[in-house]
């Protein structure tokens, strides 16, 4: 057994950290925090557009979809390293390489991929995902935005909610339910929708949340009409198509490095601090490298199983709920050992380490509800992993 990357991705991951060195200056410890300001996003579009004019925007897509045929592992390089910096994103990254693009590459039409993917390597396409709604969450095939199929069009009325990015994305990719009488996983489909800002009949309103950010939405639909052509695989099949797409959402590893920065950071800070607080925190931190060690390990397990060609299932919710709940330590810590100082965000100038800490145990809090809850996830791993019945 030989537990390491190999020269080729080596040499990569120094060609991407120079990249972003030049583009980024000093690694960002951003964690959570996502691209909320008008100023953080046009510095995202930037940055994507010259990730697009090196192909590195989905390295690991085929190249006649826009990407470089890197492997696997050389994925995992730029994850780690892109986390690790605190690489900016539109939701082209996240929701359009992550999701959408091996979505189509899987059960998309060839119109489908040539129409769609190479906006998502130009960084053009700004997606975002209408999945949830007020009455479907965790049980997301309860959803009831209805789309009826009138001549070569579908018209959709309904609600999503939690759209995260909605207010800046230009596509949407959204479950809605085509048969009412269907058992309920058989009644949804998987449609695109172009255009969003400019599609008559859809309205976005802003959600704030606790960290006083506006990060996600609710969307409203009034007879929208979106063409057939849009819908990805067969009508009322879309819950299966829309499944395989949640498991490509689970298999990042760019939390845990940027985990590790956020530690590196409160390592230089501890240095500097009192000698009694650093008595007092010391052990802890060294705890939280051992826990975010052992994420890194579990993540590369993730990879591993991808590069022998198999979808990461309850391995993939294990990694979830581990990252998710050791942000959340790591966060709620920072902000204690910061002392009252520590609550500061980064508006305030006073704030130390920029306000980054408070911001980022506020955004952690919400880590362990989407992407599926890890109460979920738990119940995945019991059922999928341990054997155990439902319930
Ligand atoms: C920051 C953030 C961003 C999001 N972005 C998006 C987005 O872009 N697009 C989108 O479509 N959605 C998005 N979501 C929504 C997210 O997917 C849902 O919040 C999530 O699926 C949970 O659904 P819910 O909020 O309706 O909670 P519920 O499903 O009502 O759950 C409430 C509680 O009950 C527990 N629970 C429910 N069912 C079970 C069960 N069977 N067993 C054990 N416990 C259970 C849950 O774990 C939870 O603790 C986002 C959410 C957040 C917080």
């Amino acid at each position: 057994m030989e537990l390491r990357f190999g020269e080729k991705e080596e040499k990569l991951r120094q060609e991407v950290r120079a990249f972003l060195k030049e583009q980024l200056g000093e690694p960002r410890h951003r964690g959570f925090a996502s691209v909320s300001s008008d100023e953080e996003f046009e510095l995202a579009r930037k940055f994507n557009q010259e990730l697009a004019k090196r192909g590195w925007i989905a390295p690991a897509w085929p190249k006649e979809y826009g990407g470089l045929g890197a492997s696997i592992f050389e994925q995992m390089v730029f994850n780690e390293e892109f986390g690790y910096w605190g690489a900016p994103d539109t939701g082209t990254r996240g929701f359009g390489v992550g999701m959408i693009g091996p979505t189509l590459i899987i059960h998309g039409t060839e119109e489908q991929k040539k129409k769609y993917l190479p906006k998502i390597t130009s960084g053009e396409h700004i997606w975002c995902q209408g999945y949830s709604e007020p009455g479907a969450g965790s049980d997301l095939a309860s959803l009831q935005t209805r789309a009826v199929r009138e001549g070569d069009y579908y018209v959709i009325n309904g609600q999503k909610i939690w759209t995260s990015g909605g207010h800046r994305a230009n596509q949407m990719f959204a479950l809605v339910r085509t048969d009412p009488d269907a058992p309920k996983h058989r009644g949804i489909t998987f449609l695109i929708i172009d255009d969003i800002k400019n599609t008559p009949g859809i309205t976005i309103r802003p959600l704030i949340n606790m960290a006083n950010r506006h990060h996600f939405n609710e969307v409203f639909f009034e007879d929208v009409r979106v063409p057939v052509s849009n819908r990805v695989g067969e009508e009322n099949r879309g819950w299966y198509v829309g499944m395989t797409l949640l498991d490509f959402e689970r298999s990042g590893i760019g939390t845990t490095a940027a985990q590790r920065r956020t530690l590196e950071v409160l390592a230089d800070w501890l240095r500097g601090a009192h000698p009694d607080i650093r008595r007092r925190h010391r052990l802890k931190l060294a705890d939280f490298v051992i826990a975010n060690n052992v994420g890194r390990f579990l993540g590369y397990r993730i990879g591993w199983l991808q590069s022998q060609g198999r979808v990461p299932n309850y391995e993939a919710s294990v990694v979830k709920i581990f990252q998710s709940e050791l942000g959340q330590r790591i966060y709620n810590w920072a902000v204690n050992m910061l002392g009252l100082a520590g609550q500061l965000m980064p508006e305030e100038p006073r704030a130390p380490l920029y306000g980054d800490m408070p911001e980022n145990y506020l955004e952690s809090v919400p880590s362990t509800i989407y992407s599926g809850t890890n109460e979920i996830q738990r119940n995945i791993i019991a059922i999928r992993g341990l054997g155990l019945p439902r319930g």
